[in-house]
């Protein structure tokens, strides 16, 4: 007789705080198991010396429990704010699915993406137009499909909207104090504080509806004290609101979050703030991309080629690898996220050596390496400098973990290598292997 099917991930608000963290300390060790595992069946089918043209690309392992546990650690943090998945960031299709089924909403920049959402039968009242300065066929495409929540930040898109879609549910994105991010984007969106009573005086003038106000500080954040100057500007905007009779009810808390131990404090900075100056009938969104992707996916390359370096003068080699993916491809992280993606051995020769790279690596016969893409650009360097205590060959593989961010989203197809990376999918908890149908 077949198992009965666990049922679907439970998340509703009554969920205490020990039920939300027991998943996520038991997920840890299996997730390493399940990758690992992963990473050695898919490697052990690749005959380097027979496959087809493709056949050996870079891949990723994606392992959607850690997605899981990334919205359990975002509910016990920031129970107040309602998590809107910031497409651009990794448009990933089960990654979408997950999220859809635990309830999140999608922050959307663009026909594309708003599509994307809405072919997976997800309400357009789950989705945030979240792009000040839009395309006029993507925001008829918005209109035509329900899609009313959007945000701006200038004059003319005002008087787009009252063209295009007059019924509109606007946020007034505001000016953030974004210099402690990795990918400041202030210099290119945000009202400033000066501009703000003008706009909502000309939304207000064409019969728009402001509902509320939006601001980010920036993809990458590291100062939670960026959070409170922002919430702080967004009391002054709902306030000037209110004098001209706009009744915002929500606030958009935008991105910015890390998925590392920063998140905590930055939580705990914003929760308090929104306490302090947004009492609970207000509603609160965020964006957040990068936490809740990053850590979930694992790239696996491997050597095309190496290169000896013989420094005459120290008696020294060193090798240059050259790996099948590159900053043209899925390290494109490296140019437009400010990424330094850490190499590690997966196979050398017979060996698989995933279990093993956290320890062993303080020998003495440690080996210099740079690792290069596949291009013919001189750019297109993954690390300058690394050592490991193996002499890596032509045909080893590779894996770096954290690529879920900003990774294959911005891949091109430059010298006519593929932007299109097989991702395998393995769940590191069982209920969300259970809700996907994974195996
Ligand atoms: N929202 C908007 C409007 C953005 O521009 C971005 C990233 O650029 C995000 C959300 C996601 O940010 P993050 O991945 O830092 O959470």
């Amino acid at each position: 007789t077949t198992p009965p099917t666990p049922p679907p991930p439970v998340l509703d608000a009554s969920s205490s705080d020990l039920d939300l963290l027991r998943p996520i300390n038991h997920g840890l060790t299996e997730a390493k198991r399940l990758i690992s595992q992963a990473l050695e069946c898919r490697i052990s089918t690749i005959d380097h010396d027979t496959c087809d043209v493709g056949d050996e690309d870079a891949f990723f392992v994606a392992d959607l429990g850690e997605v899981y546990r990334q919205h359990l650690r975002w509910k016990l943090n920031l129970g107040r704010v309602k998590p809107h998945y910031a497409v651009k960031c990794n448009p990933d299709p089960q990654v979408l699915r997950l999220l859809a089924e635990l309830g999140t909403g999608f922050d959307c920049a663009s026909k594309a993406e708003m599509e994307q959402v809405l072919q997976m039968g997800i309400d357009p009242a789950r989705i945030i137009y979240a792009q000040p300065c839009k395309t006029k066929s993507h925001l008829r495409y918005a209109a035509q499909n329900g899609v009313r929540q959007l945000t701006f930040d200038n004059a003319d898109e005002l008087y787009k909207t009252k063209q295009l879609l007059p019924d509109a549910e606007l946020y007034l994105r505001i000016l953030t104090d974004d210099s402690a991010s990795l990918c400041p984007l202030s210099l290119k969106f945000g009202a400033s504080l000066d501009n703000t009573r003008d706009l909502l005086e000309l939304a207000h003038a064409l019969g728009l509806n402001v509902v509320g106000v939006a601001f980010h500080i920036g993809s990458g954040a590291s100062d939670p004290k960026a959070f409170l100057k922002a919430v702080q500007d967004a009391r002054v905007v709902f306030d000037q609101a209110a004098d001209l009779g706009f009744a915002m009810h929500t606030l958009d808390v935008g991105g910015g979050f890390c998925s590392d131990a920063s998140f905590e404090d930055m939580a705990a900075v914003l929760s308090s703030a929104l306490d302090c100056y947004f009492p609970p009938h207000i509603r609160i969104i965020g964006e957040p991309g990068r936490f809740y992707v990053s850590s979930a996916f694992t790239l696996a390359c491997h050597v095309i080629a190496r290169r000896t370096v013989n420094d005459p003068t120290l008696g020294t080699s060193s090798y240059m690898l050259y790996l099948n993916d590159g900053v043209y491809g899925n390290f494109s992280s490296i140019i437009f996220d400010h990424q330094n993606p850490v190499p590690r051995i997966l196979r050398a020769g017979d060996r698989f050596l995933y279990a093993a790279h956290s320890s062993g690596y303080e020998t003495p016969n440690m080996v210099d390496y740079s690792i290069w893409g596949p291009t013919c650009d001189g750019i297109d360097c993954i690390a300058q400098a690394c050592s490991f205590p193996e002499v890596i060959q032509t045909g080893d593989w590779m894996y770096f973990e954290d690529m879920g961010a900003y990774t294959k989203c911005s891949a091109t197809r430059f010298n006519g290598f593929t932007d299109k990376h097989s991702v395998v999918y393995v769940s590191s908890d069982p209920s969300v292997r259970a809700l996907l149908q994974l195996e």
